[in-house]
């Protein structure tokens, strides 16, 4: 981790999970594991990795078109649009890091009106990089923008997203979970986007 917290607004290099947090979440994972045949308590993607290519392949399959679907009906999050916006105004850099396909990613982030807001280099999805909670990904955007994790934040709503920014040396801020649901250890937690938005506003002005 990071030594010293800085204030989030001096923050400059921001890197977002997809689903659950710039989107309302609607993966229904319990469902996906029974549909894939995969043990309640594994990790999805890691198990389609383990598995023989005929028998792999057909499940990507299955789950491409599942999140096709899902893609195409995402609605935004609560504030998520216009915190990209403001951080895209303040000439922020700003990644998108899922385990989700990127090119579904691409649908997602069309469809809630961002399409336009993320290079596509910077949309880093399942097959780019080992997904999270694995670090490859974050370092990947470290690399690219030229930067040290310690300047970058991840902002997710899951344990993987704040396990893939501590393992990467970055900070981190978990949204859109009821505090008790996840103790895992974020650098903030707030409510949603429209909450660290709220909170730039706040650093700007203290
Ligand atoms: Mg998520």
């Amino acid at each position: 981790m990071p030594a010293a917290v800085p204030a989030l607004a001096s923050l400059r290099h921001w890197v977002f999970d997809l689903d659950g947090t710039l989107t309302e979440a609607v993966h229904d994972f319990a469902l996906i594991r029974r549909e894939l045949d995969i043990p309640p308590d594994a990790d999805i993607l890691a198990h389609l990795a383990m598995l023989p290519p005929d028998e792999a392949r057909a499940r990507h399959d299955w789950l491409m078109r599942h999140e096709q679907a899902l893609a195409e009906a995402a609605t935004a999050a609560a504030g998520a649009v216009a915190l990209v916006r403001a951080l895209h105004a303040r000439g922020c850099r700003l990644g998108i890091l899922t385990r989700n396909a990127r090119a579904l990613a691409g649908v997602t982030l069309a469809v809630i009106g961002l399409g336009d807001a993320f290079d596509d280099a910077d949309i880093i999805g399942r097959d780019d990089a080992t997904p999270k909670p694995a670090p490859d990904g974050l370092l990947y955007f470290a690399n690219r923008w030229n930067v040290s994790p310690a300047q970058m934040v991840m902002v997710g709503d899951y344990r993987f997203d704040i396990e893939c920014g501590r393992a990467a040396g970055t900070h981190t801020v978990l949204v859109n979970v009821r505090e008790e649901e996840l103790p895992v250890d974020a650098t903030w937690r707030l409510a949603d986007c429209a909450a660290i938005l709220a909170t730039l506003g706040e650093d700007a002005h203290a």
